[in-house]
C-alpha cells in the first residue's frame, strides 16, 4: 500500500494564510491556493481581479509563481476556500501535470481528487506533436 507523502494540511493551510492577501474588489470572491512542487518548494498565489474584469484566479497565480520559479512540476495544489477549479485553472492545472493531486476540504477533512477526476479526456501538451 503506497503512502500519500503530501503534506495535505500544510498546503492547504499556506493557501488559507495566502487568501489574505487576495485584491478581489469586484467580485469579493477572496481565494488563495498553495502548490507544491516535486521538490518539496511550495508556493502560494491569491486572487487577482482589475476593473477591466481580468481575473486571475489564485490557483493560476500559484502555478505562475511555481513556473516562473523555474520549478514546473508541480505535484499538488490546495485551493481555500474549498470549492472545485475553474475550468481555465483545471486546464493549467493539467498542463503541468496530468497527474496532479488536488486537495479540499469536505465535511471538516481534507480530501484529495485527480485531475482525470476533474478534468477527464482532457486536452494537454501530448495533444499537441509539436510541444512534446
Ligand atoms: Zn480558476
Amino acid at each position: 500500500m503506497e503512502t500519500n507523502p503530501l503534506p495535505l494540511d500544510e498546503l492547504y493551510e499556506k493557501a488559507r494564510q495566502v487568501q489574505a492577501n487576495a485584491y478581489a474588489p469586484y467580485s469579493q470572491d477572496k481565494v488563495g491556493a498553495a502548490v507544491m512542487t516535486k521538490d518539496g518548494s511550495i508556493f502560494t498565489g491569491a486572487t487577482v481581479e482589475t476593473a477591466n474584469w481580468v481575473f486571475l484566479c489564485a490557483e493560476h497565480v500559484a502555478i505562475a509563481n511555481a513556473v516562473s520559479a523555474g520549478k514546473p512540476d508541480i505535484l499538488a495544489l490546495a485551493r481555500y476556500p474549498s470549492a472545485f477549479p475553474c475550468g481555465v485553472c483545471r486546464q493549467a492545472m493539467v498542463e503541468f501535470n496530468h497527474n496532479l493531486i488536488f486537495i479540499f476540504e469536505r465535511d471538516g477533512k481534507l480530501q484529495t481528487t485527480t485531475m482525470d477526476a476533474l478534468l477527464p479526456s482532457s486536452f494537454g501538451p501530448w495533444s499537441i506533436p509539436c510541444a512534446t
